[in-house]
């Protein structure tokens, strides 16, 4: 059962020179950017469920409403700055190279931002597009087509242009890598996830069963809590950035 308590109750976790750090974040870690979470958000988008929107059925149906939605956050993406949490986890990166290995749910480019060189989008990429036959790899992609009716993109082989977005119901990216470092970690924490949307909230157990440590950082406890030996409550700006001592 896990230790779930304030995150000042706990003192910080020691990373010993062989240590190999696993840090998954999700939505929470960029809530104080300014980037809704999925639970505060309803998991509604003008009256439209994600899922319909976020969705290869959404995709088939309304290509137009699918770019719309991801030109918003594209446009909400160019006014963001990562935060404490953020900048905390690139200078752990700095600090421990590739021992610490950072895997994102989140689409946004804050991580990045805030000087993490290494990091694993399972879920895409906001900012990039791919051919929806995957003729072409992911490219850099910062345009918008909000507008109803505007010509939609397309690759060179005739087929339309996607944003680079894992959506309900399709397979992350980067899972063999990710299971992998789950094998191989000593310490296992997950920033900002409701541990609600899976695999990424089985990572804890597989971790676990390799023996690792495994904290939780964020206001509450997530649906997933059990499988931590510790729960530490707090915002993320204010636990990570004290969180880690490396040795
Ligand atoms: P979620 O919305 O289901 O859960 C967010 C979690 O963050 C909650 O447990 C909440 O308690 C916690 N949280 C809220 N404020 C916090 C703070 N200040 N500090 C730390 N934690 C805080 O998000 P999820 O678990 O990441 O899963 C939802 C799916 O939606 C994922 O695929 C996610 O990538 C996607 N999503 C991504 C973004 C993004 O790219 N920024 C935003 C919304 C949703």
């Amino acid at each position: 059962m896990a230790r779930v308590s304030a995150y000042d109750d706990f003192t910080p976790l020691a990373v010993e020179a062989t240590a190999r750090v696993f840090v998954l974040t999700g939505a929470g870690i960029s809530a104080e950017s300014g980037i809704q979470t999925f639970r505060d958000a309803g998991g509604l988008w003008e009256q439209h469920r994600v899922e319909d929107v976020a969705s290869p059925e959404g995709w088939a149906k309304d290509p137009s409403m699918v770019w719309r939605f991801y030109s918003l956050r594209r446009a909400q993406a160019a006014t963001v700055a990562p935060n404490a949490a953020h900048t905390a986890l690139a200078a752990l990166e700095h600090r421990i190279g590739e021992r610490l290995f950072l895997c994102t749910q989140n689409v946004d480019p804050l991580h990045e931002r805030g000087g993490s060189r290494r990091v694993v989008h399972m879920h895409g990429e906001l900012l990039k597009s791919r051919c929806e036959r995957n003729h072409a790899a992911p490219f850099d992609d910062p345009a918008t087509y909000p507008e109803p009716g505007d010509r939609l993109p397309r690759c060179g082989c005739g087929a339309r242009i996607r944003p680079h977005i894992c959506w309900f119901g399709e397979i992350p990216f980067h899972l063999d890598t990710a299971h992998e470092a789950l094998a191989r970690a000593t310490l296992f924490v997950t920033i900002g996830s409701s541990g609600a949307v899976y695999p990424a909230a089985g990572f804890v157990r597989m971790a676990r069963e390799a023996g690792a440590r495994t904290v939780y950082v964020g206001p509450e406890a997530p649906d997933n809590a059990s499988a931590f030996d510790e729960c530490r409550l707090g915002r993320a700006t204010e636990v990570v950035p004290p969180l880690f001592r490396v040795a």
